[in-house]
């Protein structure tokens, strides 16, 4: 019933209706947030097991673990069980070395595009660069990129840039969730602001958020309404939201199919569907079934519904 891109969805009597639905080539949770779950789950089977901080920020995907017994906690001094383990975001030596000093075995899920941008940024620093990480400067990959360097600085808009003092050599990375042009802009920003500097940018940002944003501008460049589901914490489905809403008017935000706002559609509606590195494919599948449904219900000859929309 759902149709592959850019197909007419068909209703039960086979004939054409005028609702479209379209996923984003590229959608949903990565290959690092997918192995980071199994091992937690694969782990937990055998022993008991906490993590640390929000293994992925889904709701979902986090009620879900919790009740196969596995425990969270943000401070490894409030770890109460032998094994923990560290999420996919990463986290710096220095807090690794804490967690080992309590005598808890370290279970690693490290993404290994975060291990890339780690050893990108310690590289910098050795050839003598003073690092600069284009990012959310509380977020945890952040902190984990950041947490062993002596001095550093974190930009996320022109106002940041602005702020920054002059060295001789700046290096530059991202935060792997980034949108790669804003990362371009403030990359570029820097070099214009310091023109004598000598300015390295290495690109961290990872090939799964760069092919989401990328199939996210595809999809909205094509749609009237676009569904972006994922969690509302979740740093990379807000940059997708963000990336919709330069292209179409109306999209919308959800983290599971309850929140999907049915008054919203026009019968006549190209809707698009993306989502979050950490949006589990059976999330995504409610909706789009939900959808279908919708388009199923609603056919060409039907008046067009006047609908208010409060979403998004
Ligand atoms: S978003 Fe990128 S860096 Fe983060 S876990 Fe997924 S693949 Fe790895």
């Amino acid at each position: 019933m759902l149709s592959a891109a850019g197909h007419e969805i068909e209703n039960a009597a086979g004939t054409n209706i005028a609702m479209k639905i379209i996923r984003a080539e590229h959608l949903g949770m990565c290959f690092g947030v997918k192995d980071a779950i199994a091992l937690a789950i694969e782990t937990a089977r055998h022993e008991p097991l906490t993590i640390l901080g929000d293994l992925v920020h889904n709701q979902t995907v986090l009620a879900e673990l919790k009740e196969r017994g596995i425990r969270f906690e943000a401070d490894a001094e409030e770890v109460g069980t032998g094994t923990v383990m560290i999420t996919a975001h990463g986290a710096s030596g220095r807090k690794l070395g804490a967690v080992r000093a309590r005598g808890l075995a370290v279970l690693e899920a490290t993404c290994p595009l975060v291990h890339v941008a780690h050893r990108a940024v310690a590289k910098l620093v050795s050839e003598g660069f003073h690092p600069v990480i284009i990012g959310k400067r509380d977020h945890v990959e952040v902190r984990g990129m950041t947490e062993d360097l002596a001095g550093f600085d974190v930009v996320l808009s022109e106002e940041d840039v602005a702020e920054l003092r002059e060295r001789p050599r700046f290096g530059i990375a991202a935060q792997t969730t980034q949108p790669i042009e804003r990362v371009r802009e403030l990359v570029g920003l820097i070099r214009k602001r310091f023109p004598k500097s000598d300015v390295r940018f290495v690109d961290t940002v990872c090939q799964p958020t760069k092919q989401r944003q990328h199939a996210a501008v595809e999809l909205a460049q094509q749609c009237t309404v676009v569904i972006v589901i994922g969690g509302a914490h979740s740093n990379n489905t807000r940059e997708l939201v963000q990336t919709c809403s330069r292209q179409c008017a109306r999209v919308h935000h959800i983290q599971t199919v309850a929140e999907l706002c049915e008054e919203c559609f026009q019968p006549d509606d190209t809707v698009g569907i993306t989502a979050g590195t950490s949006t589990p494919d059976s999330v995504i599948e409610a909706v789009a079934r939900r959808l279908a449904q919708l388009a199923s219900a609603t056919d060409s000859s039907s008046n067009r519904k006047e609908t208010t929309c409060n979403n998004g």
